[in-house]
């Protein structure tokens, strides 16, 4: 196996909570609470939970649009976890997100020239003429016509406005790009296009993804692997054929097994847990999930379970499954 292009080791991000008259931290918020994730370049890792799983804020933490609170976060081999905004600079090139709505992430007043081209100004400090037929390029790269320099987002579609987006986050060449819920906003067919030309991008340039999304069906279509998040800790990863077909732990399960066609569904329609998520402020002692649990033992309560490994590279964190337990 190659070397990581991610792995966060121990990560957790907590928030204080101010409140007494004082203003003293009294409780924090525990976001993200101690999560291992590795990640190998070329991968597509799909990202599930629930509102309130950790998931954005995870993404945010290792973007290091926020600090980590513990825990050590590596980059194609570099701990960048403490490096400085102005040494980040490189990393930045190399990390890039597509966010959902891409009518807010282009500014409107700025031609497809300037919003495409923003990034190799800053970083890449092209020449006027060198920049437009870069730019011409990379359009027609996400299947844009190349007269498109010249226009403003608003005189494209939902689904061209986020081959731009696309566009501008390619445009550094980076390797790892995350995609939050990039089709949630735009029309059936156009979400099947821009999902194919994702596939098409990744083969061409060897790219990495970290696929946020509610939409099981978007998930199941794209990933190689599924990484499932509760509260704060990561509770099964493994390949997707896997997670889809077998999940092992109850969350899991519950998320995904009373689905009759899992091509048809997002996490927005499963009304099949029990209760609400507990509060991140005060998490449930042992097995956080256990509150909801149909299959919780005594033992879930007072104990955190370990992780175990329940097939190839496939792991879950339950006491269900001690006899698998990771050496
Ligand atoms: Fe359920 Fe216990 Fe497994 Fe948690 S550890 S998912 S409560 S069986």
């Amino acid at each position: 196996m190659k070397s990581p292009i991610v792995k966060l080791e121990g990560l957790k991000k907590y928030y204080p909570v101010r409140g007494d008259a004082f203003d003293r931290t009294q409780k924090w918020v525990k976001a993200v609470d101690g999560v291992d994730i590795e990640i190998q370049p070329g991968e597509v890792i799909g990202l599930v939970g629930e509102s309130g799983c950790g998931k954005t804020t995870l993404v945010n933490v290792l973007l290091r649009l926020e600090d980590a609170t513990a825990g050590k976060i590596f980059f194609d081999g570099v701990d960048i976890t403490d490096l400085s905004q102005n040494t980040l600079r490189k990393t930045r090139k190399d990390i890039q997100i597509v966010f959902q709505d891409p009518f807010w992430s282009l500014n409107p007043r700025m031609l497809i020239r300037d919003v495409v081209g923003e990034p190799l100004s800053v970083h890449e400090h092209l020449g006027a003429y060198e920049l437009v037929s870069k730019v011409e390029d990379l359009l027609e790269m996400v299947g844009l016509p190349r007269e498109g320099v010249y226009k403003y987002p608003h005189e494209f579609s939902g689904g061209q406005r986020q081959r731009i987006a696309i566009a501008r986050a390619l445009a550094l060449e980076p390797k790892l790009v995350v995609l939050d819920e990039p089709t949630s906003s735009i029309d059936i067919l156009s979400q099947a296009q821009i999902l194919d030309l994702l596939i098409q991008l990744k083969q061409k340039f060897g790219l990495t993804y970290i696929l946020i999304s509610h939409d099981l069906s978007v998930v199941h279509y794209m990933s190689d692997r599924i990484i499932v998040m509760y509260l704060g800790k990561v509770v099964e990863e493994g390949p997707a054929g896997d997670i889809f077909t077998q999940p092992a732990h109850p969350y899991t399960r519950a998320l995904l097994n009373a689905i009759p066609d899992i091509t048809k569904y997002s996490l927005d329609d499963l009304q099949t847990i029990e209760g609400n998520v507990p509060s991140a402020i005060n998490p449930p002692s042992g097995c956080r999930f256990h509150t909801r649990c149909p299959m919780a033992m005594d033992i879930c309560k007072q104990v955190e379970p370990d992780r175990s490994q329940v097939g190839e590279r496939h792991f879950t964190a339950c006491h269900l499954y001690l006899k698998g337990k990771e050496e």
